[in-house]
């Protein structure tokens, strides 16, 4: 489908992008343009004016630190599976994103792009909230910072501003031996999950699990934390019998919806296999 007709800018500054986003009601930027150009074809976006990122170089690039991992918005799914620093710094992150799309999407689709669109059935949104991360954005009225636990109210539905723009993400910095696992379910390799779990837990010296983490994605209208079955890990050793209680847990309390795909009886199901393989994968480590 052809798109409406449109302006174009593709500003050389970060204050240059953001008085032109300010002076459209309708105005909209692009990163990676594979979310919202399929959006703007079927007329569910219809900006008048994009406002084109790529320019803005200081939006690019991986920082790692003793405090942690700091995205620019306009890191590529590419670039995080590029870089090898991230098999320790970061592993979740880069495992979740092997389930990213595919080959070519992979090299033009950005992190800031993935959540300022907040696919609630998206990989990083799903990291972002299951990690603590720190949402930086920049706007007329300066620069702010959101925890990614308050970024989503709903399916494509975020708090922050349409004349803002993410400038980075900050995930806390991973000790080295922390226990970890990623699993989706999808239809087709690429696709978007239908159900994913993305958790992680330290383990003491008695071998008892603490700061149990767990994100379970593309079951609600938004990435959700699992505080019940958080609950039924910490202090535990993770053995099967946490593993199948965490399962039932997560059944049994996740905010399931339903949709052409799935039933949310059968997507409450799958969330709780997908806890259980994800926990299985993070004892083995
Ligand atoms: C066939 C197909 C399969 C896909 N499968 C998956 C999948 O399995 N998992 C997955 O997670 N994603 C998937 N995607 C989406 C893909 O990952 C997108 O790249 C991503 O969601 C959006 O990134 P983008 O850079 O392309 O953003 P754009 O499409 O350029 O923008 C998306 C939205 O974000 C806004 N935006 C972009 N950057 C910023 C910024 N820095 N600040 C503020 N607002 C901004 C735009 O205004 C727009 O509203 C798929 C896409 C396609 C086409």
């Amino acid at each position: 489908m052809k798109l409406p007709p449109l302006e174009y800018a593709c500003p050389s500054s970060l204050s240059e992008a953001i008085a032109l986003l300010a002076s459209h009601d309708d105005a909209k930027a692009i990163a990676g343009g594979q979310s919202l150009v399929p959006m703007m074809a079927f007329r569910i976006a219809t900006p008048t004016l994009l406002v084109d990122l790529r320019k803005l170089t200081e939006l690019r690039g991986i920082k790692i630190s003793a405090d942690g991992v700091r995205l620019g918005a306009l890191v590529r799914w590419r670039d995080i599976l590029d870089d090898k620093r991230l098999a320790t710094a970061h592993p979740l992150l880069q495992a979740a994103v092997t389930h990213v799309a595919h080959y070519q999407i992979r090299n033009r689709g950005t992190v800031g792009g993935s959540i300022a669109h907040a696919d609630p059935a998206a990989e990083m949104p799903g990291i972002v909230v299951t990690c603590d991360a720190e949402i930086a954005v920049v706007g007329k009225s300066g620069q702010r910072k959101i925890a990614a636990g308050d970024f989503f109210v709903g399916a494509l539905m975020t708090t922050f501003d349409h004349d803002e723009i993410i400038t980075e993400i900050k995930l806390p910095a991973w000790p080295p031996h922390r226990r970890w696992g990623f699993q989706e379910f999808a239809r087709r390799r690429g696709d978007f999950a239908m159900a994913a779990a993305a958790l992680f837990y330290d383990q003491d010296t008695n071998g008892k699990a603490s700061n149990a983490h767990v994100g379970i994605i593309g079951v609600g209208d938004l990435p959700l934390r699992l505080t019940e079955v958080e609950a039924a890990i910490n202090g535990h050793a993770v053995d099967e019998a946490t593993m199948v209680r965490a399962a039932e847990v997560t059944s049994a309390t996740v905010n399931a919806q339903q949709d052409i795909h799935a039933s949310a009886p059968y997507r409450r199901s799958l969330a709780g296999t997908m806890v259980e393989r994800a926990l299985q994968d993070a004892a083995g480590r």
